[in-house]
């Protein structure tokens, strides 16, 4: 892959990282136990003794956050391989038919594990 491409991928992937430990830190912490993985914070902590229909209610946040945080901690977890593969030189490769993924598409998605046509069948 050429090289200035690359870099500027790599400070994309930095900065989308960057992004998802911010907006991840928000809400959640990361698991001491188990590496790469966030553990949504549940709202009653440090709240104390609430009203029930307040308790109902973060509950209710609580369960919409959770998909949201096992999203963004797939999107870190994948930018962070990516991020691994660049510096083993080994980016920008399908993990499904081992050809060039597309640069259109490493601009859009930098990091993509498959090519357009693998991730179409895969999709
Ligand atoms: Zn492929």
């Amino acid at each position: 892959m050429d090289k200035k491409l690359q870099k500027k991928l790599k400070n994309k992937l930095e900065q989308e990282k960057k992004k998802l430990t911010k907006d991840l830190s928000s809400f959640a912490r990361k698991d001491p136990e188990i590496k790469g993985n966030w553990l949504t914070k549940f709202p009653f902590f440090g709240v104390g003794r609430s009203h029930q229909d307040e308790t109902a209610e973060k509950i209710e946040e609580y369960e919409k956050l959770l998909p949201l945080e096992h999203d963004l901690e797939l999107r870190l977890r994948d930018i962070e391989e990516a991020l691994e593969k660049i510096k083993k030189d080994v980016y920008g490769k399908c993990e499904g038919c081992q050809k060039k993924i597309e640069t259109k598409r490493l601009e859009v998605v930098p990091e993509a594990k498959l090519c357009l046509k693998c991730g179409k069948e895969k999709a």
